[in-house]
């Protein structure tokens, strides 16, 4: 464990067996540990036990899966969720929240604060993780608020809400849009330690903008969002970090001028990361001119130069991670005409397959460096990134590859189907995911025994 890190297991969820499982001949790929190749993993007391010679694995007491051409990577980690819970539990819980993180191959989430009400206070925290011990399939860390109800004037009581147990502090959903709170949560954070995260845009700028101020919103005729209400305030918040010598993570990357501020702000030794999505990853406004809702989210879709300096980004490193920024709608939040829909998509159960399937197969990013950026997330908020090494927790994912499957053509795990990918057809898929030790989700036409 690099120092400082705790273990994914450290969140809360809900105890299950320690899972028995050998993945035999599975191809696997972990670019932490430096690994790749076809081995048998072995999973035993929760913990990774062996990574053996192809075949030659002991497999006494165990359950095998026969893995050859399925490839075994170090589970995902999603650094930006939203689950709902509470206060719109028909839109999403812990456990379907979770349970759609399963089937995502993600073995931890963190869960932002922009609940009903707002998570602000240490008896809230402690709420929600006994919530979580019961009903989270995968371990949650929760991030409290920066200002108290979000209101952007007072700040949360930050050294308590560590000491309850929040990974870091975040108003997502909306920005801190007084500097000088910001740089009281910055000078406390240094203190508390833990991260703060923000979603950066300038409401000024942002106005009632409904998607991304370009070519496609002037012949839409609708009200856009420009680049600037987010490069701009992450430029900023950058200048408060450097001088406070604090430490910021910036949340859903979506524009070109944004990338170019955060490496701008690594190069100065500012302590700042970033996080991208897969839909801002793969898809630009010009979708929008569907006029569908399902496309409407925020920070918006943007223009094919943003969408290539995104991916940029991620390939150098300027965007240290991948989070989906699962945000679960109901359908009369959805089902209404663009201007008018709530913002936010889910993203859980798609996130590797969208990104497989656009970037990796097309030769755009390497699966390595996909695998790094889809676990990195979890160093962000303190702990340790999964990692496929003897004696280690067991956080593996087991995907096929190969296999071609409709999103959403089985249901989703998440109690929301607002996804901009339903319907794609889509190369690779979880078939199994070992979060903090126990299997936690197997693909139901995955026959154990029988794969490939
Ligand atoms: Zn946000
Ligand atoms: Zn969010």
């Amino acid at each position: 464990m690099i120092e400082g890190l705790a273990p994914i297991s450290s969140l809360s969820h809900r105890r299950a067996d320690p899972g028995g499982v050998v993945l035999r001949e599975a191809e696997l790929l972990c670019p932490r540990a430096g690994i790749r190749g076809r081995h048998d993993l072995v999973i035993r007391d929760g913990e990774i036990a062996a990574i053996a010679e192809p075949g030659s694995a002991d497999a006494d007491g165990v359950e095998v899966v026969e893995a050859a051409g399925l490839l075994a990577l170090p589970a995902f980690f999603d650094p930006h969720v939203h689950l709902r819970t509470p206060g719109r539990e028909d839109e999403e819980d812990i456990e379907t929240g979770t349970r759609a993180a399963a089937a995502g191959g993600f073995c931890g989430v963190v869960a932002k604060a922009n609940t009903e009400p707002i998570v602000d206070s240490a008896p809230h925290v402690a709420a929600l993780r006994e919530r979580a011990e019961r009903d989270a399939v995968v371990p949650v860390g929760f991030v409290a608020a920066i200002t108290r109800g979000f209101e952007g004037r007072e700040l949360t009581e930050m050294a308590e809400l560590r000491d309850a147990g929040v990974v870091g502090f975040s108003d997502d959903g909306g920005p801190v849009r007084s500097a000088r709170v910001l740089r009281r949560a910055l000078q406390y954070q240094r203190l508390a330690g833990r991260v703060v995260a923000l979603h950066e845009e300038d409401p000024e700028l942002s106005g009632s903008g409904v998607m991304h101020e370009g070519a496609v919103s002037a012949a839409l005729g609708m009200a856009g969002i420009p680049s600037v209400s987010e490069s701009t305030m992450i430029a900023r918040d950058a200048a408060l970090a450097a001088y406070e010598d604090a430490r910021v993570h910036f949340l859903h990357l979506s524009a070109r001028e944004s990338v170019e501020q955060v490496e701008r702000a690594k190069q100065a030794g500012t302590r700042v990361s970033a996080e991208v999505t897969p839909h801002h990853l793969t898809l630009t406004d010009e979708v929008v001119r569907s006029l569908d809702a399902r496309f409407k989210m925020n920070p918006p879709l943007r223009a094919e130069a943003d969408r290539r300096a995104l991916i940029e980004g991620l390939r150098s490193g300027t965007i240290d991670c991948i989070a989906t920024d699962h945000a679960p709608h109901s359908a009369d939040e959805k089902e209404v005409p663009f201007e008018q829909a709530a913002m936010g998509v889910t993203g859980l159960e798609t996130a590797f397959a969208v990104l497989h399937t656009d970037l990796v197969l097309p030769g755009v990013l390497d699966l390595e460096l996909l695998v790094e950026r889809m676990t990195a997330g979890a160093e962000i908020y303190d702990l340790d990134p999964p990692r496929l090494e003897p004696g280690r927790e067991a956080n593996v994912v087991l995907v096929d590859p190969e296999v071609e499957w409709e999103a959403g053509a089985d249901g989703w795990e998440s109690r929301s189907s607002n996804s901009c990918f339903a319907g794609r057809t889509l190369q690779g898929r979880v078939l199994m995911t070992v979060a903090a030790g126990s299997v936690v989700y197997r693909q139901r036409s995955f026959a154990i025994g029988a794969a490939a």
